[in-house]
């Protein structure tokens, strides 16, 4: 059985000449416990990846596993394993010769060998394609391979940058599944970089968002969700996105005045608890989430404008014209609702959340 470790990244930073690809990233992966590293192209996700892998030298800061520092440890030294997005499977050699590679690197004798890829082959269900080459294999065969491949010396560290992006939506959710399935049967610390939101929700414990070389939050898929802490996260991650709206503040008396552009909505300030005082001058961002706005009969409440509905399958999702804002609701069931059609509608004020513009952090 192999060790579980702890990764800490401490201050870590890495330069390539003028470009600050990582820029100061600070963070604890517990033993076991599977961390996605999500954001935008060029975010630095791959980058940080190869630090912990050590195909990068920092620049400066320093990584460990749990006390040992491997900040200037060869990558073979770490025992870590990688998969990569094109797999990057030996192309002359057959599957078993691939499942194997690790294995013959570290000297293992050929009868051992052969008895750790039958084992390892029939964990992927891919015992059948032993002698195969990788063109010979689907897209999903080939990353099951490359799975296998990284798993049959039990690393320490499990490395993962965008394994699933080069595979068609169905076998991508299948992957993705078996990906989950497997990681907390063996209980291997994992790091998992993606730009796909929903692929960092799904499987991660917990999420860094990264944008330009830093964290902006760290938290479970249901934190950075429900509490997004700055507008960049708020934006980026839920499909459909949250909504959010340009508008300015007042304080009056028991309310919260939220003007938008050509409508106001009054929110009682027992419902919605601000951590900094208003400033009327200042822009701000109304957050919520499409399931967070519901159609309401009551006269008094916003007056919108159907937009469009699209049928998402189990629920629909409408986008209502409120004075020049858009504003999407998602609906459990297709109920009654036409095109141009005039709604009221209301939010969930427990789940609104409060943006500064300028900074993008959140006052709720
Ligand atoms: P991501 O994986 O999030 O898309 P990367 O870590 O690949 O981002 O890249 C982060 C930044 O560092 C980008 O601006 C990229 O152009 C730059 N970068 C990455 N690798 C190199 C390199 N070897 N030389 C110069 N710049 C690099
Ligand atoms: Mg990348």
């Amino acid at each position: 059985m192999t060790e579980v470790i702890g990764i800490n990244l401490d201050s870590l930073v890495k330069k390539f000449g003028n470009v600050i690809a990582v820029n100061n990233i600070n963070f604890n992966i517990k033993p076991g416990e599977f961390f996605a590293l999500l954001g935008p192209s060029g975010c630095g996700k791959t980058t940080t990846l190869r630090l912990v892998a050590g195909l990068e030298e920092a620049t400066e800061g320093r990584i460990m596993f749990d006390d040992e520092d491997v900040t200037y440890k060869e990558p073979k030294e770490r025992d870590v394993a990688m998969v990569f997005q094109d797999y990057a499977l030996y192309p002359h050699m057959t599957v078993a010769e691939n499942i194997g590679y690790p294995l013959k690197v570290r000297k293992i004798n050929k009868n051992e060998i052969r008895k750790k890829v039958k084992e390892t082959s029939k964990q992927f269900k891919i015992s059948n394609l032993l002698e195969r080459k990788p063109n010979q294999l689907s897209g999903g065969q080939q990353q099951r391979v490359a799975l296998a491949r990284a798993l049959v010396h039990q690393p320490k560290v499990f490395l993962f940058d965008e394994p699933l992006s080069n595979l068609d939506a169905r076998l991508r959710l299948e992957s993705r599944t078996f990906l989950k399935h497997f990681q907390s049967e063996l209980g291997i610390t994992t790091i998992y970089v993606t730009h796909d939101q929903s692929e960092a929700l799904a499987l991660a414990d917990r999420i860094a968002v990264l944008k330009d070389g830093q964290i902006r939050q760290i938290g479970t898929p249901r934190e950075v969700y429900e509490n997004p802490s700055d507008s960049f996260v708020a934006d980026f991650i839920g499909d459909p996105p949250m909504n959010l709206i340009d508008c300015k503040l007042e304080d009056n008396k028991d309310n919260i005045e939220i003007h938008f552009p050509e409508t106001s909505v009054s929110i009682p300030k027992n419902k919605i608890k601000l951590n900094k005082p208003i400033d009327l001058m200042k822009d701000y961002i109304f957050g919520i989430r499409p399931e967070n706005v519901f159609i309401s009969e009551n006269e008094s409440d916003i007056k919108s404008e159907i937009y469009a509905i699209e049928t998402l399958g189990a629920t629909t999702l409408v986008t209502l014209q409120v004075g020049n804002s858009r504003v999407r609701l998602t609906l459990e069931r297709n109920i009654d609702l036409e095109i141009e059609q005039l709604v009221q509608i209301k939010f969930d004020y427990n789940m609104v959340r409060i943006y500064e513009k300028e900074s993008g952090s959140l006052i709720n």
